[in-house]
């Protein structure tokens, strides 16, 4: 079954995405947890996420990937934006422990000049203050671009995260396709390749979900800009090549491209297009 559904807009809850979700002719979606650019955030509403978990079920939405707001920073130089981080992550998980199938994706953080192993340190330590060992929600690290002093950029950091992290069984990983090619690895004219170094260095089990977009910027450019699927540096047959990956085609896949719900549909109703059944 192809796993295809994009980001959608949290503010109406949990019941009211799922719907969105149905409506598109998606069955997974991702979501914000909170503003992405501060920390504020709604009650929990334990009415609307068990409204939410009887319509996922009857309606076959599979995981949901919760993104942590981009503005957290776990290797901050700032203890109280560190600490800020830690508290924010422990508080989304202890919510999401409610609802069925869910995943928390994060950005690793940018290390500011600290250094990526200083980095790398700190985003360890963080994780190993707030998994605790009851908690069913994977948490995943999403491959970054390497933009400035961004950790998360090279395969081998994610794993240097991976190993100082006591809870490691409760850690995946999320590829985003524009972030990795912006990174130079290239998916476009080696996917082959670049999936057996993912496997190498990480270890292809521990990646759980895919973010799908094409890039507005060249091979190794370094920036994170997201482009609608075939319009970008990617193109079509390079994103089709990806979903239908023996290695990937049953992972859930979520778009970041840049649209409204209708553009959103009509990537959907493209890709399923492209998806070859088994
Ligand atoms: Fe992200
Ligand atoms: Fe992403
Ligand atoms: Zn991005």
């Amino acid at each position: 079954m192809f796993k295809i559904g994009c980001h959608l807009s949290s503010s109406d809850g949990y019941l009211a995405m799922g719907k969105t979700a149905v409506s598109i002719d998606a069955n997974v979606f991702q979501f914000f947890t909170r503003n992405p650019r501060g920390g504020a955030v709604k009650p929990l509403d334990l009415e609307d996420i068990a409204a939410y978990n009887a319509f996922a079920r009857e309606n076959g939405i599979a995981e949901i990937l919760a993104h942590a707001p981009y503005t957290l920073n776990p290797c901050s130089d700032k203890a109280h934006l560190r600490k800020f981080a830690r508290d924010t992550m422990a508080d989304d998980i202890r919510r999401l422990e409610h609802v069925d199938r869910a995943m928390y994706n994060f950005h690793p953080g940018s290390h500011v000049g600290q250094g990526t192993e200083a980095g790398i340190e700190m985003i360890a330590a963080a994780l190993n203050e707030v998994l605790f060992p009851e908690q069913k929600t994977l948490v995943l690290l999403e491959t970054m671009a390497g933009k400035g002093s961004e950790v998360g950029g090279r395969f081998e950091e994610i794993r240097a995260i991976i190993d100082k992290v006591m809870l490691a069984d409760k850690l995946g990983v999320c590829l985003d396709t524009c972030h990795v090619y912006d990174a130079g690895y290239d998916i476009v004219g080696d996917l082959d390749g670049v999936l057996a170094e993912f496997d190498r260095v990480i270890g292809l089990e521990r990646l759980k979900a895919i973010h799908i977009n094409d890039s507005k910027n060249p091979f190794g450019s370094h920036k994170d800009r997201h482009e609608t699927i075939g319009n970008g540096a990617l193109g079509l047959e390079a994103l089709k090549a990806v979903i239908n990956h023996p290695r990937l085609r049953n992972l859930p896949f979520y778009l970041e491209t840049p649209n409204e719900l209708e553009g959103y549909r009509q990537e959907i109703a493209l890709l399923r297009g492209l998806y070859e059944e088994a």
